[in-house]
């Protein structure tokens, strides 16, 4: 099924119309990455899980106490530390839809989430430039990928995250799953509006991500790493260097935990 542009409709009851105060939670789940953009009330929509159960335990501290129900989960690209949490949320939630690239993988995490949507029925669709959700007075539009991925087979998965722009109030957010350089030099390319108040950095704040051409295009206020205990040297002294000479001030979740947006 190809989408073209569209307007994404989430599945909601009739009493999830309330208007209520809004947020983007960018959760602490260790090194991995989760946002919870909170609708209003009792619609959430979920935009990576980290690895693990901590994501659990996250939805238990900002859901409604009776509410079981995630309207959408985003999937911006199936690496363990952004997909494993959603799988854990797969078995305790009941997910109404699924956003997704669906390019080809293989490996046991992409298993089990095939198996546990396949098994809970769960409407499926594929990101593509153009997509719009609305709900609440929040927008957000899909950016990357520009065409449908779905089964394509990927080098290095993380240069087919989902990208996407979040209006919400007075700001504007951008999230980049773990885009590098190649993919935002595509972004660029296609002169593409990226510009965002707030940045969640791409790929826990590795070197290879976040150019200085990036930044000045996306131009934001404040940038978030998410990032928890790692191996890899994340956040890199270099990404930390062009947001310190950008003057971007930044928020790691590793030492001020989750950062809420209102
Ligand atoms: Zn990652």
């Amino acid at each position: 099924m190809l989408i073209t542009s569209n307007v994404f409709l989430l599945f909601l009851d009739d009493n999830q119309s309330k208007i209520d105060d809004v947020k983007i939670i960018f959760l602490d789940v260790g090194q991995g990455d989760a946002t919870i953009v909170d609708a209003g009330g009792s619609v959430q929509i979920l935009i990576d899980g980290g690895d693990g159960e901590k994501i659990l335990e996250k939805l238990g501290q900002y859901m409604p106490l009776l509410d079981r129900k995630i309207e959408l989960l985003i999937l911006t690209h199936p690496d363990k530390d952004h997909m494993g949490g959603l799988v854990e949320v797969l078995k305790y939630y009941e997910v109404r839809q699924i956003l997704e690239t669906g390019i080809a993988c293989e490996t046991a995490i992409c298993q089990q989430w095939d198996k546990l949507v396949e098994e809970k029925n769960i409407p499926i669709k594929y990101a593509e430039f153009g997509q719009r959700i609305n709900v609440n007075g929040i927008d957000i539009k899909i950016l990357y990928p520009f065409d449908n991925l779905k089964d394509v087979k990927m080098k290095d998965d993380n240069d087919a995250s989902i990208i996407l722009r979040i209006d919400m109030e007075d700001n504007s957010y951008l999230l980049t799953g773990d885009a590098g350089f190649v993919l935002e030099e595509k972004l660029l390319e296609k002169n593409i509006n990226i510009e965002a108040t707030i940045l969640k950095i791409a790929h826990h704040g590795s070197k290879n991500a976040t150019s200085n051409e990036f930044l000045r295009k996306v131009n934001p206020q404040t940038a978030i790493i998410p990032v928890g205990k790692n191996s890899y040297g994340h956040p890199t002294e270099e990404l930390l260097n062009r947001l310190k000479n950008l003057n971007i001030e930044f928020f790691r979740t590793d030492e001020a935990g989750d950062l809420v947006f209102e």
